[in-house]
C-alpha cells in the first residue's frame, strides 16, 4: 500500500503541549519498509526529516515545520533472551513505553518498575535516556537498532555507543537528528530486586502497610505519586519537567550552602545535583503566568500551556525562569524539553 502523505498537518494535535504550527508535510509510519519508503521520499524533494513519537517531550515552533514529520507507529514487543537471571526483551520503536514496563512487569521482571507512567514511546526513551525515581533507560539498556536517515543504512549500538548521561545521549549531540531509533532491547532481572529508596516510595509502601512488595504494588505507588505531583496533559498540556536538574561542583555547592542553608541537593556522578523545581521555587515564579504559558502552582519545574500558549509565550517564560535562577544562584538552567525553533 502506498504511504499517504498529508500536507499542513497541525503540530500541535500530536504534541502534549497542545502547541505547534502545521508540519509542511506529515506522515504515518508503520513498519520498517513505510519508514524507508517515507525517507526516500523526502531525499528526492531535498526535504528535512523530524521523526516524533508521543510528542511528550517537545516543544514545537510556531512556525511548524517545513519537511516532512514521521510519526512512529511501528509496533511490536517480545521477549527474546532468558536464562535463569534475567530476560531480553524487544520492542519496536513506535510502541508506548508504558506498555513495555506492563510487560515486564507482568511476567514478573524487575528494573523497569520506577519508570512506570512515563509519557512516550519505546524509540524516544533511549534519546532522553528517560528516568525516574532513581533508575535511568542506560541501567537496563541492552541495545538498539537504529536507521540513518540519509542512507537507510542499519547500525547497532550497545550501552558504550549510546554515551548515555543524565537525560542525554548521543542521539542528542552528534548523532542528533541523523538517525531514527527502530528497536530497542532491555536486560530485566528474573530476582527480586527492588529500588525503593529514591522519594516517597518507601513511605508511601508503609502508608498501605505492604512490607514485601510485589512489583505490581510499587507500580501502583509510583502512579498514585506522579498523579499528586504531575499535571495530566489531557486536562493541562505539558511536556513534563521542562528543565534539567543543574549539576555543580563541590566547591560551587559549599558557596551556595553558606549562603542558602536550606539548599536541596543530591549526590551525583559529575558532582552534587540540584533539584530545579527547588531552585524554581526560591524566585517566586510557582503559579506566574504569562498569557497562556504558565509555571505550574503545584510544581514549579514544569510548564504548562492554560490554553492558546504560543511557543513564543513558553520561551518568554523560559527566559524569565532562566535569568531569575541565574540572578540569585549564579546556575544556568538547561532546558529537558526538545525545543524545535
Ligand atoms: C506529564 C509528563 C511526565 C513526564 N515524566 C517524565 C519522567 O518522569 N522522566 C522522563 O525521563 N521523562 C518524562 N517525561 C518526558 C517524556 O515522556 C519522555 O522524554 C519520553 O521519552 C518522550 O517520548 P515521546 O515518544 O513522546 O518523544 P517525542 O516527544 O515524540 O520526541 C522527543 C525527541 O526524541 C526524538 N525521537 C522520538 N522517537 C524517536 C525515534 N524512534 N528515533 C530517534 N529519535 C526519536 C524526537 O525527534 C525528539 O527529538 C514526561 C512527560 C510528560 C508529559
Amino acid at each position: 500500500m502506498e504511504l499517504e502523505i498529508k500536507k499542513n498537518v497541525k503540530l500541535a494535535d500530536y504534541s502534549t503541549f497542545k502547541i505547534g504550527g502545521l508540519a509542511k508535510y506529515f506522515v504515518v509510519v508503520k513498519s520498517e519498509d513505510d519508514f524507508i519508503v517515507a525517507i526516500k521520499w523526502a531525499k528526492r524533494r531535498s526535504k528535512k526529516i523530524f521523526v516524533l513519537g508521543g510528542g511528550s517531550n517537545i516543544l514545537f515552533s510556531d512556525k511548524g515545520f517545513d519537511g516532512l514529520v514521521i510519526k512512529n507507529e511501528i509496533k511490536g514487543m517480545e521477549v527474546v533472551g532468558e536464562n535463569e537471571d534475567s530476560a531480553i526483551i524487544k520492542s519496536y520503536s513506535g510502541e508506548a513505553w508504558s506498555k513495555m514496563v506492563n510487560f515486564s512487569i507482568s511476567r514478573n521482571y524487575y528494573g523497569i518498575e520506577n519508570m512506570f507512567y512515563i509519557f512516550g514511546t519505546v524509540g524516544a526513551a533511549p534519546v532522553q535516556n528517560i528516568g525516574a525515581y532513581g533508575v535511568e533507560l542506560k541501567d537496563i539498556f541492552y541495545n538498539l537498532c537504529a536507521i540513518d536517515l540519509k542512507t537507510g543504512e542499519k547500525k547497532y549500538f550497545n550501552l558504550k555507543d549510546c554515551q548515555f548521561a543524565y537525560r542525554d545521549s548521543i542521539f542528542k549531540n552528534k548523532l542528533k537528528n541523523k538517525y531514527f531509533v527502530l528497536w530497542v532491547e532491555l536486560k530485566l532481572s528474573k530476582k527480586e530486586k527492588f529500588n525503593l529508596e529514591y522519594g516517597d516510595i518507601k513511605n508511601k509502601l508503609a502508608e498501605k502497610g505492604i512490607e514485601n512488595p510485589k512489583l505490581k504494588d510499587v507500580a501502583e505507588v509510583i502512579q498514585e505519586i506522579r498523579n499528586l505531583k504531575l499535571p495530566n496533559p489531557g486536562i493541562l498540556p505539558n511536556a513534563g519537567s521542562f528543565f534539567k536538574n543543574p549539576v555543580i561542583s563541590e566547591d560551587e555547592f559549599k558557596i551556595l550552602k553558606d549562603k542558602f542553608s536550606d539548599i536541596k541537593s543530591f549526590p551525583d556522578q559529575k558532582g552534587i545535583k540540584i533539584p530545579a523545581g527547588w531552585l524554581i521555587e526560591q524566585v517566586d515564579v510557582k503559579g506566574y503566568r504569562h498569557g497562556d504559558a504558565g509555571v505550574y502552582e503545584n510544581q514549579a519545574l514544569i510548564l504548562v500551556n492554560h490554553g492558546s500558549a504560543s511557543q513564543k509565550d513558553v520561551l518568554f517564560l523560559v527566559d524569565l525562569v532562566k535569568k531569575n535562577v541565574f540572578d540569585k544562584f549564579g546556575i544556568i538552567l538547561e532546558a529537558e524539553v526538545n525545543i524545535l525553533k
